[in-house]
Parts: structure tokens; sequence; C-alpha cells
């Protein structure tokens, strides 16, 4: 006889496999707008049409309307099978399979967590009406004829309705929109020829009129400045080819945000692809940088897995070590072709790409010493000179009093080493190294916490700073405008997706260039940027870092001993804010012993 009670391993039903298995693949609004989207682009559209709608805080809608191949009726309802797709028959179809999707579980997915009206119409027959189909949780639940045009539009509501965990870990409407915008990008990036739309609310976010290349889907989404310091790549190797846009190593961003892969047209994350990109900068770029990249890779079918992960994200290459070799060897060269390399004189600015498309490549000199290229010494003395007075003498701090002294022995500058260390020794001869970086940085930062509001140093640009954003940066932007504002920056909106930056916090001077204004709106808005209490906290350490003596700046021996004199000031004189040391002590015994002196 079976004793049902101990037997404790079940077959789940429909249902609940259904909402487990959907979790893969629909993770977020965002997640359903990619596969919708995707699937409008298998169906050969070249109009997509996208409408977000929310209330209360809460995305309450989403529709993606195509013009493309359509349904009809019997395909209409197949749709929402699990594994049911009309686009590979088995798994050998894979390899040569083109198309987004292949997996038949979007349409099953997304239904099973929400209620989808499709309505749709077969292109390019006699019929003339349409179906429609309401499928809620999974189940059928209403299917009648309808006037439509040739196409289909899908419209899913009630998102996560019976899976509330998952409800509840959607984040803020204005950061879900982000994503979405986020997702649309990308699509125009790797569809460029596409026209999209996407409103939310009723306002249009985002419209690409489609018919373009992938160049005049940057400059649509990016503007012109970025897209003026890109270099193209079509190159091809034994095992990949590549084609699409880097940036010279002057345009720059602190984390891979701005790097978009796709293979073979469907885009994917990747972190070692990621690499292979950064890699073929080099010392280009300083180690802790990355360029900006619009890339496709074109690998044959066979080599690669795109069965991977649900949500086709991911891809597996044979010969991975191969191929990555051979991505960062096309990309070096297709660099190194741009006589990249600024000459002694960096004034000579603009380059043009040699032969094809005459791109030009503008090269300004960066305002660090990070790339190699020097600020000629008056103007970097006078830029040092300012920042230490700043911190000096001019600002409401705390009165130059020491904390606690003699924590920092009495110090004698010996002299500056590699434009970043200040040699001291101390009373007892031990060898004393100083970050200037890192020491001005926490000087800053700790002067900047101790202001009653960073508001009142905040100071008037004699030129207003414009920068210029992606939809949604724009819309990550939007989210930080009130933490900028209350931290001294004064923002007005100067166009579509463009904003002029009036004022700044004192630290960044008078005259802050616009790259170093852009650069913490990169770091406010990049992915990962904290939220609430921690984000003003965060955003003063930016400021403090951009503000501070730069590594690679030449100190006068004046300028030493006013740095270490405000270290002294401070309440943590050892550690930068981000936790790095800011010196380093070699014991005078310890020197001995190398020199067998003992
Ligand atoms: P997949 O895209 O992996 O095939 P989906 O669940 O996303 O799986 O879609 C199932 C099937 O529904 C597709 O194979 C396609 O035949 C059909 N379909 C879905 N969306 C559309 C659309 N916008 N236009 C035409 N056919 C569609
Ligand atoms: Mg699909």
């Amino acid at each position: 006889m079976k004793d049902e009670s101990r037997c404790r391993i079940r077959q789940l039903d429909e249902a609940t496999i259904g909402r487990i298995a959907a979790g893969e693949v629909v993770e977020r609004p965002a997640s359903v707008v990619k596969e919708l989207c995707e699937n409008a682009l298998d169906a050969g559209a070249s109009v997509i049409d996208i409408r977000i709608s929310s209330s209360e805080g809460r995305i309450t809608g989403i529709t993606v309307t195509d013009d493309g191949c359509g349904m009809n009726p019997e395909e209409a309802r197949l749709a929402f099978f699990r594994h049911a797709t009309s686009k590979i028959r088995e798994i050998d179809d894979l390899p040569a399979c083109t198309t987004l999707g292949f997996r038949g579980e979007a349409l099953a997915s997304i239904a099973a967590v929400s209620r989808v009206t499709l309505t749709t119409r077969e292109k390019g027959t006699a019929v003339i009406s349409g179906t429609r189909l309401v499928n809620t949780g999974g189940t059928m639940s209403g299917a009648e004829e309808a006037g439509c045009p040739a196409g289909t539009s899908i419209t899913v509501e009630d998102l996560f309705y019976n899976t509330p965990a998952r409800r509840k870990f959607q984040r803020s409407r204005a950061a879900e929109i982000a994503r979405i915008t986020g997702t649309v990008e990308r699509l125009v990036i790797t569809h460029p020829a596409i026209a999209f739309r996407l409103t939310v609310d009723g306002r249009e976010r985002l419209a690409v009129p489609g018919g373009g290349s992938l160049y005049d889907a940057i400059i649509h989404l990016f503007g012109l400045d970025l897209a003026e310091g890109l270099v193209q790549v079509s190159a091809d190797g034994e095992h990949v080819g590549v084609r699409g846009y880097l940036s010279v190593p002057d345009i720059s961003r602190t984390n891979p945000y701005q790097i978009y892969l796709s293979v073979n047209s469907r885009p994917i994350s990747s972190r070692l692809l990621i690499s292979a990109v950064r890699d073929a900068y080099g010392t280009l770029l300083p180690g802790d940088r990355y360029p900006v990249a619009f890339l496709d890779f074109l690998i044959p079918g066979t080599d690669i897995d795109v069965n991977v992960h649900p949500a086709k994200r991911e891809v597996r290459f044979s010969h991975e070590h191969d191929v990555l070799a051979e991505i960062t060897a096309l990309l070096k060269e297709a660099l190194s072709s741009r006589v990249l390399i600024p000459g002694k004189d960096a004034g000579a600015a603009a380059q043009v790409a040699a032969g094809d498309t005459l791109t030009p490549v503008r090269y300004r000199p960066p305002d660090s010493g990070t790339t190699g290229v020097r600020e000629p010494p008056v103007r970097e003395q006078l830029l040092t000179g300012r920042q230490l007075r700043l911190t000096g003498s001019r600002l409401p701090l705390h009165g130059l009093q020491e904390h606690e002294p003699g924590r920092i022995p009495e110090l004698r500058v010996i002299g500056q080493l590699g434009n970043l260390y200040i040699l001291c020794s101390t009373p007892d001869d031990n060898l004393l190294l100083i970050d200037q970086h890192a020491a001005h940085e926490r000087i800053l930062y700790e002067q900047i916490g101790s202001w009653p509001a960073f508001r009142d140093c905040a100071q008037e640009l004699i030129e207003p700073v414009v920068i210029r954003l992606s939809p949604r940066e724009a819309d990550l932007f939007s989210v930080a405008l009130p933490l900028l504002k209350q931290e001294g920056f004064l923002i007005e909106p100067f166009g579509p997706q463009a904003w002029a930056i009036r004022t700044v916090p004192v630290t960044l001077g008078k005259t802050a260039d616009p790259d170093t204004v852009r650069e913490i709106v990169a770091e406010l808005i990049a992915p990962g940027f904290p939220r609430g209490s921690d984000a003003a906290e965060h955003l003063r350490k930016i400021v403090a870092c951009r503000g501070a003596v730069k590594a690679g700046a030449v100190l006068s021996p004046e300028q030493c001993d006013q740095l270490i004199r405000q270290l002294r000031t401070t309440e943590n004189p050892y550690t930068c804010p981000h936790g790095r040391p800011t010196m380093v002590v070699f014991a005078r015994k310890k020197l001995d012993e190398l020199f067998r002196r003992t």
C-alpha cells in the first residue's frame, strides 16, 4: 500500500510550474518590454510603438504595437503556450536561427504573471478582421474577432498580480522607467533601421525615426558631442568580425555602463567581452576607466551557444580564449590606426580619420596627467595653488586646529616622487610617503562634511556647463536632480535632453570644466549609485575627489608643506574617503635591515 504522507516529493501543478518558470524571463517591467519588442522585431516590424502607463508610483500597463507579420487566429492562440514558437523546429535549427527569440517562453511567462490582451491581424492576406485574445494568469479568458490594422498589439496589465513578492521588489516608478528606457535604447542601437517610439503616461520619452545607421542612432540618443569622439570599427579576424564604434581615449567613464555589446545583433551582457574591449585600450586609459563602445560581434552560429540563459543575455563561445584575444587585437588595431596618441602639441587637435567616412576625431588634452599629457606647468601650479588655498583659509571651516596634536610627527619634506607622493622624513629618521591626491581628498571631504549646508558654499560658474544626456540618462538624472540641488548645483533645462549647470560647489572652482561636471553626473546616474541618505554622502565623496589636487600635479615644497599642515587638521588623516591610505611609513630600522646594517 502506498503511504501518501511519507512521500515528500510531489509533482508541481502546471500553474505553479508556469509561475516559477516565468520568474526567469520576467524579472521586472523592463523585461516585459524587452520580450515584446524582440517579438515585434522578429515579426519583421519597421515601426514599434511602446506605451507605458503608471499610477500611484507603479507601472500599471505596457503596450507594444508593431506593424510586423501579425498572426492568424490559430497562431495567436498557440502563441501563449509554453515552448510554442514559430522560430525553430528542432535544436539543430538553433545555430542558423537569426531571430531574437526561439524558446517560445516569453508570452507564456508574461501571461502567467499578468493579464495579457493580444490583438493581431495577419499581414498580406485577404482576411480583414483580426483576433483579440485575453489571457489572465495563464488562462485564456476571452477571444473575439476584432477590427485592427495588420500587425500585433500586446497589452500587459496587472503585472505580478499573483506573485506579490516580485511585485514588492519593484523599485520606484522612476527607476523602473529608467530601466525601460535603457532597454529601448539598447534595441535602438542594435536595430537602427527600425522606428521606435516610447511614451510614458502620454509623454514622449524617446522617438527615433528609423531608417538610419548605427551612427545616426548614436547621435540621436547621445548627441553629436559623443558621436564625434568615436572611431569606427569594421574588421574581421579568423573567428570573429567586429562592427561599430569605440570612443577615443579622452572620452571615458568610471564604469562600463556605456559599453553596448551585441553578438550577431542580439544585445548581450558579458564581463569577458567587456574586459576584452577594455584591454584594447591598455594604458591609453587609466586602470579604473572604461571606454564608450557600441559594438556588434559577428560570430558563426555554430561557434556560439545562445541558449545559456532564459533572458538570452548571455552567450558562450567555443574557442573562447581565441575569440576574446582576437577582439582585443582587432580593436587595438582600429584604435591605433587613427593616430590617437596625441603628439607633443596636443593643441593640434582635430585629427581627421584616414580614408573612409572622414569622421573627425577630436582630441582635447585631458584635464589630468593620467593619459600621459601634462598641462603646462604654470597652469597646473595655479590650479594646485587654488585647490590648496580653498582648503586652507578661505573656507568656513573649523579653524586650522590640529586634532590631537602630535599624531602625525613633525615632517621635513624631502621632495615629490612621480608627481604623486610627497616624501618626508620624521624626527626619528623614518621615511614617510604621502599620497597627495588621497590626502587632499580627505581634507576636502571633512571640510565639506562640516559645512552647514553644501549649498551655502556654491558658486556661480563664469560660463554655464551644458550637458546633454541620452533619454535613459535623462530619466536617471531627473531622479538625481533634487540631491544635486540640495548640494549646491543650480541646474536648468536647456533644450531637449540638455541641461545647463550654473552653480557648482565651491570646491570645483569658478571655471569647472565641462568634463569634470559631466563625470560627476555620470557617476550619479551610473548603476549602483546609492539612493536615500547614503546618496548625499556619496555625492560629497565624488565632489571631494574631483576637487582635490590631482595625482600627477607638480607641487612646490611650500605646497607640500601646506598640504601636510591641512592634513593635520583632519579627524582621520590616515585614509581617504574611499578608505585607501593617505600615508605609508618605512621605518628607519626596516631600511637598516634592508642594507644589512643591523
Ligand atoms: P519566441 O519569441 O521565443 O518564439 P514568444 O513566447 O516570445 O516565443 O512568442 C511565441 C510566438 O508568438 C512567436 O514564435 C511568434 O510566432 C508569435 N508572436 C509573438 N509576438 C508576436 C508579434 N509581435 N508578431 C507576430 N508574431 C508574434
Ligand atoms: Mg519572443
